[in-house]
């Protein structure tokens, strides 16, 4: 019999400083994720608690026994690391690195990074720092992580928001084989990438990027229209993409191993949507009232 491969989605969970990793597996196993991405520390400051061994082992072990694979763990770095602006170039190449010393230590394979925002020096600028910044970063850095760029939705003077703004920076990358790319869905459609229409979004990334350079796909509806520039995340099939376009990104046969994370908003800014969203997911059915259904879920544990 042939062996079906296991839908390798999960969503973004916590890391505490005390726990650590074990947190984040214990949060993913409490959504019936098969992966999960997380960040080292706040996403917004530099404090970073140092890496517990016992907690790293702890984990792996929990993973182990609960069919995570650690491969495909994904790692986000902080929103403050910008390498498009060359006034921040030194604290963003020193602290991406540290980032990813993190990863290693943690056995973790993959770090999304956001390419960066050239605060009004301009695209080509801003494009060259972020080369120089990565080049520098993996002139120093020897481990097996991975960096990969994430598409954006072109908020600002955000850079990467196209297929040929992220080929440009690959293409001056020294070190390319360990650069690689995440696509998120909200920022494509944000951007301006019709999601309906994704075998041709696909065709395009795959002749301008590559297919294989794909290592990690943020699942996210959006509240705002195709081409907004906007970037604020929905619920699964709640938001201007849908959910049959969605379904058909998560199951689409060229996608089929790379791990999908979900960062949609919490319900009422509290309960996490993790759960329900994979259910419906591997259900392959929309629930119009999926929102209700995620309150009443944990009310009931609140209650219990
Ligand atoms: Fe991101
Ligand atoms: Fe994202
Ligand atoms: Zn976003």
């Amino acid at each position: 019999m042939e062996q079906q491969n296991k839908l390798l989605i999960g969503s973004h969970v916590t890391f505490n400083k005390k726990e650590q990793l074990v947190a984040s597996v214990e949060e993913a196993i409490s959504y019936g994720a098969t992966t999960f991405m997380f960040y080292t520390g706040a996403p917004q400051n530099t404090q970073r608690t140092e890496i517990d061994d016992f907690q790293t082992i702890k984990a792996m072990k929990l993973m182990k026994e609960n069919g995570i694979d650690q491969n495909a763990v994904i790692v986000h770095a902080p929103y403050i690391i910008n390498l498009a602006n060359r006034d921040n170039l030194d604290f963003g190449v020193s602290f991406l690195k540290e980032e990813l010393e993190r990863c290693s230590m943690l056995g973790m394979k993959y770090l999304v990074l956001h390419p960066g925002s050239h605060v009004g020096k301009g695209k080509e600028e801003g494009i060259a720092t972020i080369r120089k910044g990565i080049n520098q970063v993996l002139e120093t850095y020897h481990g097996n992580t991975m960096i990969l760029l994430e598409t954006m939705a072109g908020k600002g003077s955000e850079i990467g928001s196209n297929f040929l703004e992220l080929k440009e920076i690959l293409e001056g990358i020294t070190y390319s084989n360990r650069v690689g790319i995440c696509l998120d869905t909200c920022h494509l459609n944000d951007a301006g990438y019709d999601l309906t229409n994704f075998d041709q979004v696909l065709k395009e990334l795959d002749q301008i990027i590559g297919l294989d350079k794909v290592k990690c796909i943020h699942i996210n509806d959006s509240k705002n229209e195709i081409n907004s520039h906007k970037d604020r995340h929905e619920n699964i099939g709640f938001g201007t993409i849908g959910f049959d376009p969605l379904l058909k990104i998560i199951f689409h046969e060229k996608l089929k191993d790379i791990p999908k994370i979900l960062e949609t908003p919490y319900i009422d800014g509290e309960f996490p949507p993790y759960k329900q969203e994979i259910e419906m997911i591997q259900e392959k059915k929309f629930h119009e009232n999926l929102k209700e259904e995620i309150v009443k879920y944990y009310q009931k544990r609140l209650q219990a």
